[in-house]
């Protein structure tokens, strides 16, 4: 153990034994063995290039915000992505995978660049951002990404959009792994005004909508409505314009809001949010999603697949 520790500390700021509920919007995970920030991204190459070739499990974390990590922790090490460098060239933002989705979408409206506006007020940074393909009003990552630098079993490839294989809150990182390194972001030029007038009308949409208690954001994917087993003309015909059946609805058709778990509750501001409202751990919001997920297939006969990222 403390050799590891050593060793790890050639690349950067390291704890023993740090609480994953700390570094989660969740508020819920138990200790890893080794917790590791890093700063520059030639030491974060070095130090998978080491961890792989140890043989050592590790983890890939960002800003934490669609994580739920299990109360025992991780044995092991987790590595939290901090490079923070930014360059922003004619129409292209460079961004680490470390820097946070909020500052290049402010950093795209200080340059007079349109597209990342959906982008505001979502946690998280630009690499986890980029795996799970984060989006809102409409919008997505992968509607603005031109490539990506990535690590993957000691070497650094690069990847366009065309073969990340993006789709709803998915890309094929998900099941091929990998680090995303850096994300190149092509923009369009526009007026700041109206780049500005749309993320303050983003920012009102969202204000109010979102409980205050900890959580991940949407617990669930909403459904696609070609996946919808029943008859499409009972469904409200926003669902069907946007091709998507909301989990939110799905929990208001069961009544199910403030349902609760020990310390996990169903939020009652979004049917689609778990709440972390009192000490939950993650056997409580296990036991309650796995209740949801019987009620929803039994009346309405679909499979809820989770969006956050869970660590049993
Ligand atoms: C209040 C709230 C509101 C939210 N609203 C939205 C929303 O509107 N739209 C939306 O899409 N999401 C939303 N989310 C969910 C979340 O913010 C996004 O999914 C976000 O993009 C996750 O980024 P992160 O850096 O926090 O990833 P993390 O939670 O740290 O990690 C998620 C996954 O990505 C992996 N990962 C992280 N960094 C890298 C990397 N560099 N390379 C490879 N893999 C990596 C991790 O290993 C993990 O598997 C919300 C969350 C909260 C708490």
């Amino acid at each position: 153990m403390q050799e590891l520790y050593k060793q790890l500390k050639e690349f950067g700021h390291v704890k023993i034994n740090e609480s994953l509920a700390k570094h989660t919007t969740f508020k819920i995970g138990g200790p890893a063995d080794f917790f590791i920030e890093i700063i520059d991204n030639q030491k974060l190459i070095e130090l998978l290039n080491f961890v792989n070739g140890a043989g050592i499990d590790y983890f890939i974390l960002g800003g934490g915000s669609n994580m739920l990590f299990n109360d025992q922790g991780f044995k092991g090490v987790v590595i939290k992505v901090r490079t923070r460098k930014l360059i922003t060239e004619n129409n292209i933002i460079m961004a680490e995978a470390g820097v946070l989705l909020s500052k290049i979408v402010v950093e795209a409206s200080k340059n007079s660049l349109s597209g990342l506006e959906w982008g505001v007020g979502i946690p998280g940074t630009v690499g986890g951002a980029v795996r799970g393909n984060a989006g809102a009003m409409g919008r997505e990552a992968a509607n603005c990404l031109e490539k990506i630098e990535m690590w993957q079993d000691g070497e650094v490839i690069e990847m366009t959009k065309e073969e990340l294989k993006f789709s709803y809150r998915d890309s094929c990182i998900k099941n091929k792994g990998g680090v995303i390194l850096k994300a190149y972001f092509k923009l369009v030029p526009a007026e700041k005004q109206t780049i500005m007038t749309a993320m303050t009308g983003y920012l009102k949409q969202r204000s109010g909508r979102y409980p205050a208690y900890p959580s991940a954001g949407s617990f669930f994917q909403n459904i696609d409505i070609a996946k919808w087993p029943g008859d499409l003309k009972a469904l409200p015909e926003i669902f069907v314009e946007r091709k998507k059946v909301p989990i939110g609805w799905l929990v208001e058709q069961l009544d199910m809001k403030g349902f609760a778990v020990g310390g996990a509750k169903i939020s009652d501001e979004h049917g689609n949010f778990i709440i972390n409202y009192k000490n939950a751990t993650q056997t409580d919001i296990l036991t309650l999603i796995e209740t949801l997920k019987e009620k929803v297939y039994n009346k309405f006969g679909v499979e809820l697949i989770p969006e956050v990222e869970i660590i049993n």
